[in-house]
């Protein structure tokens, strides 16, 4: 069953100038964009998105970065899409993300990881 998922290109994303590469590299592995857009999150609304890991050390450090800059929110849909586009970004840290993912070839650290995939249907994010 086709569903959807959410992917944010982080500020790092953005800043590298890489937006268009990535945007190619989702489009050929099969998703349709649905929604798109250019936004800057606040902090406050950074840490909402992110309130999962509020208390672990590096907490603060993701809310400053993910409001740090513009980054590229972007609804898909496939099938299967939430699990098939984790697939896609690849692990946490790129050092450890396999061979042609997004996080693979375009992230510089564990922190600044270039992309968000949601990991669940419920929670969207
Ligand atoms: P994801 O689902 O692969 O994005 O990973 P998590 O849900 O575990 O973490 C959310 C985001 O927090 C990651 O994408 C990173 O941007 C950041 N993050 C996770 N672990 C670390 C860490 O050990 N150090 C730092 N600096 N950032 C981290």
């Amino acid at each position: 069953m086709k569903n959807r998922t959410l992917a944010i290109i982080k500020p790092d994303g953005v800043r590298d100038q890489v937006v268009g590469a990535i945007i190619d590299k989702i489009q050929k592995n099969g998703f349709h964009i649905l929604a798109m857009k250019l936004s800057k999150l606040t902090k406050e609304s950074a840490g909402e998105f992110y309130a999962v890991h509020k208390g672990r050390p590096f907490y603060d450090e993701l809310v400053t970065f993910m409001s740090s800059g513009a980054c590229v929110p972007i609804v898909l849909e496939k099938e299967n899409a939430v699990a098939e586009f984790r697939n896609l970004i690849g692990a946490t840290d790129p050092a450890e993300a396999a061979e042609n993912t997004i996080r693979k070839l375009f992230a510089k650290s564990k922190g600044e990881n270039v992309i968000h995939g949601s990991d669940s249907d419920e929670m969207q994010k």
